[in-house]
């Protein structure tokens, strides 16, 4: 009692709104009942959210609700750190960009909602360096490292909002592209590939060119998992590097399964 924030100034954990009238204590005044251990982030003016766990207990007199006893824990701290650790598993150390484990949770979502929603379109890069053995092999490791963070922010700028970059092994990436169709795909992946080529790292008063092979696909609702699509765009980037690498070869998979 007694807080003047209006109700946009508290969230649930998950961003939402958290509506005054769904605070522990009025629930607990409403329905007579305790409510126990309710997260809630408080807006503070010029800062990150403050954390609070919230229970409220109903004094009851006779079968009527007098008032209630509320109870405030700032987590913040524990809030806090425990989105950091979230994060962190979500995210490839060397580059931020999703690792492996993000990457194929989203391409599950999003195949899933495919099949839910029959008519949606969906693609998926996958990307390898060309020759990255070699850019090691002559400027050095951390060199090799420069590059691959350079890559992943160059992909980063290039893709769209909605669009979701990952590294899923050394010199290995997949770009994810939800409600995209093959030729819009394929246009995307040409324009990556040509940024990417055209945008050397500035090392030591040398510039390093890598050059990248990339493999497309379709997702598709009929294949029975969404491990198929990146299975496919991996046979079709094992095409461009057999055509010479720094080009892309596309494997559909959806024309195939429905003729
Ligand atoms: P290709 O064009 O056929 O892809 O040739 P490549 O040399 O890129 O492929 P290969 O698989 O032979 O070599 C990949 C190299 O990537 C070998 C490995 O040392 C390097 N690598 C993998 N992860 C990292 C990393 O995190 N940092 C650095 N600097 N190098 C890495
Ligand atoms: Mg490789
Ligand atoms: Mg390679």
């Amino acid at each position: 009692t007694g807080t003047r924030a209006s109700p946009s100034d508290y969230r649930r954990e998950d961003g939402s709104d958290f509506p005054g009238t769904e605070h522990p204590s009025m629930q607990a005044l409403r329905t007579g009942l305790p409510v126990k251990d309710v997260v809630m982030g408080v807006a503070v003016p010029g800062r990150d959210l403050a954390w609070i766990l919230v229970s409220a207990i109903p004094l009851v007199k006779q079968g009527v609700v007098q008032g209630v006893h509320a109870s405030f824990e700032d987590i913040t701290q524990r809030v806090v750190l425990s989105r950091e650790l979230q994060r962190q598993a979500r995210t490839d150390d060397l580059t931020g960009v999703a690792n492996r484990r993000n990457v194929l949770q989203r391409l599950g979502q999003e195949h899933e909602r495919m099949q839910r929603h029959r008519g949606l379109h969906g693609c998926v890069l996958a990307l390898d360096l060309d020759h990255f053995k070699a850019v090691n092999d002559r400027w050095g490791h951390p060199a090799g490292d420069a590059v691959l963070v350079h890559v992943a922010h160059l992909m980063q700028q290039a893709v769209r909002g909605l669009d979701i970059v990952g590294r899923t092994g050394g010199e290995e990436f997949v770009v994810l592209l939800p409600d995209t169709r093959l030729d819009e795909a394929r246009h995307l992946g040409e324009r990556l590939r040509e940024h990417l080529a055209g945008s050397p790292l500035a090392w030591g008063g040398h510039s390093i060119v890598v050059t990248v092979s990339l493999g497309l696909s379709e997702l598709s609702p009929d294949d029975s998992s969404a491990d198929a699509a990146l299975l496919r765009a991996d046979q079709a980037l094992y095409e461009a590097k057999a055509a010479g690498r720094n080009c892309l070869r596309v494997r559909a998979g959806r024309e195939l399964t429905r003729l």
